[in-house]
């Protein structure tokens, strides 16, 4: 029995099921490789699903992490840090977000979520539009605007008022908001639908449509922010200026965070003391996490760099021309391998034996987030490989 195999029985039997059995006990990771208990050596192209923006023990996350750790790991939020300030003051310059715009930490996507819904409540208005296939998280209130039914019909009844309509279809977005709607809440890339782009017009659209009605549009960048796409936002692609984004995933690089910026005067004003709060939210740890995240994207030009990553992959995939692979979707480094036939589960473990993580996030669609960090050759290494791992995944 190997030791990767021992863990795993150990993990069965001590851990709630709700994640089945990972295939794969991580030791340890150094920029986009990691390695398992038993010493194999994998290229990481999931990148802990788009948290690990600046792959594994980048020094300046490790050093302002250390130095953290030794400084203040938490002050409660009866207080303040200079690193959540510096953040949020960085955060609002990212983002490009208009005077009067504000920040309130949590620590993670779904939790940026319920502040954005309470946010929403807030305009006195209960209707809450989202999309078909969107993924918004797993706590009660993210659920209820979470689309698939698996997740959702179990724990139902669940926060009344959502309404979903098909994604990338402004008819469909311009007919279901009303003088009820409270927000529409979109991602700008759907990840876990299977990095399904829509037209540059989309979000323009419920931008206008939003507008018109007195709703809020609240733009849920948890897995397109922090550079992913190419821009700091997956909004900035459409020029908009939307009323909140939810923040998260890539923001700590690996450290729990999560944020809710309000876009705007009277937006961050509905929000008001005693009507929300958190624990641990934007505590010196993740703040020192965060800044230095930001700091390294900016620094090492990594905005430009995933943009010229991405279609640097997606040019090599099309020139392999590799059998049951149709194409290649996506921004930035949020990417999409697509494939005739529902073969991505097995594409993906033949792949992992072969040394490469990869996520199998729908039957047909393979879904790359690597680090930012990540270089031309180490994505070729990938499609180099890509004929024989279909090969054997299909015979
Ligand atoms: C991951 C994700 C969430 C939920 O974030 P958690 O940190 O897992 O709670 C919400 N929205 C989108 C778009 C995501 O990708």
């Amino acid at each position: 029995m190997t030791a990767n195999d021992e863990w795993l029985q150990r993990y069965s039997d001590s851990m709630l099921g709700v994640f089945g059995t990972p295939p794969l006990v991580h030791s340890h990771g150094e920029g986009c490789y990691v390695w398992d208990v038993d010493g194999r050596r994998y290229l990481d192209l999931v990148g802990g699903i788009a948290v690990n923006a600046l792959g594994h023990g980048h020094p300046a996350l490790v050093s302002a992490v250390s130095k953290q750790a030794g400084e203040a790991l938490h002050v409660s939020n009866l207080f303040t840090s200079p690193g959540q300030i510096l953040l949020a003051e960085r955060l609002l310059q990212v983002s490009a977000a208009p005077a009067g715009s504000r920040v309130f930490f949590a620590n993670s996507g779904t939790e940026a979520i319920e502040a954005a819904i309470k946010l929403a409540r807030r305009t006195g208005r209960t209707g809450i539009v989202a999309a078909e296939h969107a993924f918004h998280g797993r706590t009660t209130g993210a659920l209820a605007l979470t689309h698939k039914a698996a997740y959702r019909e179990p724990f139902e009844p669940l926060l009344p008022g959502v309404t979903h309509v098909p994604y990338d279809d402004p008819d469909a977005l311009r007919l279901a908001v009303d003088s009820g709607t409270s927000a529409v809440v979109l991602e700008p890339v759907q990840g876990e639908a299977g990095v399904i782009e829509p037209a540059v017009e989309f979000l323009r659209e419920a931008r206008e449509i939003t507008r018109a009605a007195g709703a809020l549009l609240i733009i849920d960048e948890i897995q397109t922010g922090i550079g992913r796409t190419g821009e700091w936002f997956g909004f900035q692609h459409a020029g908009i200026v939307p009323d909140a984004i939810t923040v998260a995933k890539g923001l700590g690089g690996g450290v729990p965070t999560g944020a809710l910026i309000t876009f705007g005067p009277e937006v961050s004003a509905l929000l008001t003391a005693g009507q929300h709060g958190t624990t641990f939210g934007g505590n010196p740890l993740a703040a020192a996490a965060g800044l230095a995240v930001l700091g390294a994207i900016e620094d090492e030009g990594l905005l430009a760099h995933a943009r010229t990553m991405g279609e640097h992959l997606a040019a090599q995939v099309a020139q392999a021309a590799v059998p049951h692979v149709t194409g290649v979707r996506g921004q930035g480094l949020l990417r999409a391998i697509t494939l005739d036939s529902p073969i991505s589960v097995a594409v993906a473990s033949v792949a992992r034996a072969a040394g490469f993580i990869i996520n199998p996030v729908a039957p047909q669609v393979i879904r790359l987030a690597p680090p930012l960090v990540i270089q031309a050759e180490q994505l070729d290494s990938f499609v180099a490989a890509l004929p024989q791992i279909v090969q054997e995944a299909t015979a």
